[in-house]
């Protein structure tokens, strides 16, 4: 096999653990069974993987069982919370609130409910990517049903206040979902002190398979009502319906359970290399940091680059590092990312960024050979004199 290029994109997703493999093998083959069947124990055998699974998510949140519900990822558990309150609560109200800087996850089914007849606020954020909270409190109206903020930015990695922004939404009267497909196993969370109502989650972006995640569902004080999106056999208590991916929820549970066990000495190392590389690149004239120091994921950088082409720069550090310009799903357009508009970035700054993800695999040596890859290739291209154009 060719080199590979150092791989440093984890907030777009992750390599699995082997650990997290080898608890998922024996459910692809020896526990085959559907999880529904009820009357045998090949059902009893996949039934109780899933059950442990859903004891360790539910423990990571401090939620409890019967409020997680398995789905097929953030993505989805995005859309089934934004569609399932506003179905299940249009007669209370039409508005919504959301962020700016949200994953289109979020944005794309909001802008859906507006064609429907649904309003929908999206908050600016200060220039560290920080919602402002008393605009907050500003823009929560009588009707307003649910205010959805991400609790750790996919671009920037900026964590939002996610207990200050309950304890709002808690004395307003008003469910809150949060988005916590980066922060699930890297912050501590907790939906009873931090009053979250809904929150989505996915096994991808912390070592798991892809392919499943959850939207945890609170069931008292109060209980929040979700209109299902996918009907059928009635699994996971009629809100999604569909046969459970047995292998893929043990994977996801193993991945939580690992990333729990692992937080502390994960976040220091990668806070470390984080560090050293912000420091090392800050060294050239003209870079900009994108996103909040410290309110961050520590294995987060995201940066902007002046006088360089943001195309060419990443054609650049191509063969040495896998990295991405703004966020993944949207690389391929040449849209400047909505997240750094949204933090007051020039177009050329926004599209002349790179978001670095440092993860669980990667080395010391990997990262001072990135440190040197982006200094030289941005030498390189100032000195060659392809330039933004602006
Ligand atoms: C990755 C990600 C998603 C999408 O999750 P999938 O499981 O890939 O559907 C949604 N929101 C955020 C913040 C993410 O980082």
């Amino acid at each position: 096999m060719n080199m590979r290029p150092i791989y440093l994109d984890c907030h777009a997703t992750t390599p699995m653990d082997k650990r997290v493999l080898e608890a998922m093998m024996p459910f692809f083959t020896d526990y085959f069974g559907n999880a529904s069947s009820v009357a045998h124990v090949y059902g009893w055998e996949a039934e109780a993987g899933i059950k442990k699974a859903r004891e360790i998510i539910a423990g990571a949140i401090n939620a409890g069982e019967n409020e997680i519900i398995f789905t097929s990822g953030a993505t989805e558990a995005d859309n089934l919370a934004i569609k399932g309150v506003a179905e299940a609560y249009f007669d209370r109200g039409k508005h919504i609130i959301t962020v700016a800087t949200e994953h289109k996850a979020v944005i794309e089914p909001c802008e859906y409910l507006m064609d429907l007849g649904f309003e929908v606020s999206f908050l600016p954020v200060n220039e560290s990517g920080l919602l402002d909270l008393n605009l907050l409190q500003e823009t929560i109206r009588e009707d307003t049903i649910l205010v959805s903020v991400m609790a750790a930015n996919n671009e920037i990695g900026v964590l939002q206040p996610l207990g200050d922004i309950g304890q709002i939404c808690h004395d307003r009267g008003v469910i809150f979902h949060t988005d916590a497909a980066q922060a699930v196993g890297k912050i501590p969370l907790d939906v009873q002190s931090m009053n979250i109502d809904l929150m989505s989650l996915t096994a991808h972006k912390i070592y798991g398979p892809k392919g499943v995640g959850a939207l945890y569902i609170r069931r008292r004080h109060p209980r929040v009502k979700i209109a299902s999106q996918i009907q059928g056999g009635g699994q996971e208590q009629k809100i999604r319906s569909g046969t459970l991916c047995t292998p893929n929820i043990v994977g996801f549970g193993k991945a939580v359970e690992l990333a729990i066990a692992l937080r502390e000495t994960e976040n220091e190392t990668q806070k470390q290399l984080r560090d050293y590389l912000w420091q090392e690149i800050s060294q050239l004239e003209g870079i900009t940091l994108n996103g909040d120091l410290e309110k961050r994921l520590p294995g987060n950088l995201n940066i902007s680059v002046e006088n360089v082409d943001g195309a060419a720069l990443l054609l650049a550090l191509q063969r040495t590092v896998a990295v991405s310009s703004g966020s993944a799903c949207t690389s391929e357009s040449t849209k400047p990312s909505h997240v750094l508009m949204a933090l007051g970035r020039s177009k050329s700054l926004a599209q002349a960024s790179l978001r670095f993800g440092i993860g669980r695999f990667n080395t010391e040596t990997e990262i001072k050979q990135v440190a040197q890859a982006t200094i030289d290739a941005i030498g390189a291209l100032r000195k060659s004199g392809i330039r933004t154009k602006t």
